[in-house]
């Protein structure tokens, strides 16, 4: 069987989104991959605070799911030599970022056109 070709690694990046980045996750998922993080309400957080290193705010319902903000400073802690190490099992806002989107372009410093 052909092994898939990691799309990142192939433009050059060892997971970029994947260092100090803020995840907007339902609150299931977000307990269920990130337990047992710091809970603060969102107009509690403050950009000049110390940087926490896991802080979550209550972010309010999308449908029937009740979201939540989930920031990380320095690298995710699923984060394994550049690469997801749980791939499969990642969290649905990681699933939905596109590769070689304008987001992406611009957290990896690339020009856009
Ligand atoms: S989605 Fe973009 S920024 Fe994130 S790891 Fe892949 S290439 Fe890097
Ligand atoms: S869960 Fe995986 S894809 Fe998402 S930020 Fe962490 S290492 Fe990156």
């Amino acid at each position: 069987m052909a092994v898939e070709k990691n799309p990142c690694n192939e433009r050059g990046c060892l997971g970029m989104c994947c260092w100090s980045n803020t995840l907007y996750l339902p609150a299931t998922e977000r307990r269920r991959l990130f337990p047992s993080v710091k809970a603060v309400r969102i107009d509690e957080l403050a950009e000049e605070e110390p940087p926490a290193e896991e802080v979550v705010a209550f972010g309010g319902y999308v449908g029937t799911a009740m979201m939540e903000y989930y920031r990380f400073i320095g690298a995710c802690r699923y984060l394994r030599n550049g690469e997801c190490g749980i791939y499969e099992d990642r969290p649905s806002a990681c699933r939905n970022f596109e590769v070689g989107s304008e987001d992406c372009r611009k957290i990896r410093f690339d020009e856009i056109d």
